[in-house]
């Protein structure tokens, strides 16, 4: 049975074939989850990311997780919320579906994701939710390879809005 599953916790500490980075298009590390990330994963995912020349918003690039529990670690950055007529919510569409196109490519069965935007990228989180759940949940209904998906949510008030969303989905 195919899964998406939301739950309260941190990232890097989640064993998967691969966790999902709310990167900057420079993919040299920031705040947030991002540095969380590279704090745990170690300097060779710098040294790994520096090869990358960074990354446009809702595209998605991948290199192997180093000292994290997890296998792999896929990097997007998301939009930066402009007042929503700019885009934002094909673009954060495109974060999801880039990420998990890019974990089926390469083999991953588990994936988790942080809840990308809505931190200093400032997309609202009850329009990011429904946005996050839907694209997952379309995939996983098409994937021949990814089996479980969990949204990892550093906060009960983001876990709340991603079981609403996902509540509403069924
Ligand atoms: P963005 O720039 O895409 O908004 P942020 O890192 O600022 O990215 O925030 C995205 C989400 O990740 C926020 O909900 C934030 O609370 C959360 N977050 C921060 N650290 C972690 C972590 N270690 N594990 C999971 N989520 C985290």
């Amino acid at each position: 049975m195919k899964s998406l599953t939301i739950i309260l916790g941190d990232i890097t500490a989640v064993k998967a074939d691969a966790i999902v980075n709310a990167a900057n298009t420079s993919l040299l590390g920031g705040g947030g989850v991002d540095g969380a990330i590279h704090r745990a994963a170690g300097p060779e995912l710098l040294a790994e990311c520096r090869l990358l020349n960074g990354c446009s918003t809702g595209e998605a690039k991948i290199t192997k997780g180093y000292r994290l529990p997890a296998d792999n670690v896929i990097h997007t950055p998301g939009p930066i919320w402009q007042g929503g007529d700019h885009n934002e919510a094909d673009l954060l569409r495109n974060s999801y579906k880039n990420s998990l196109d890019l974990a089926e490519i390469h083999g991953c069965r588990t994936v988790a994701f942080p809840s990308i935007s809505t931190g200093v990228y400032h997309f609202p989180l009850d329009l990011a939710a429904p946005i996050a759940v839907q694209t997952i949940q379309e995939f996983l209904n098409h994937s021949k390879v990814i089996e479980e998906v969990q949204m990892v949510c550093f906060d009960e008030i983001t876990k709340r809005s991603y079981e609403q969303a996902l509540n509403k989905l069924k």
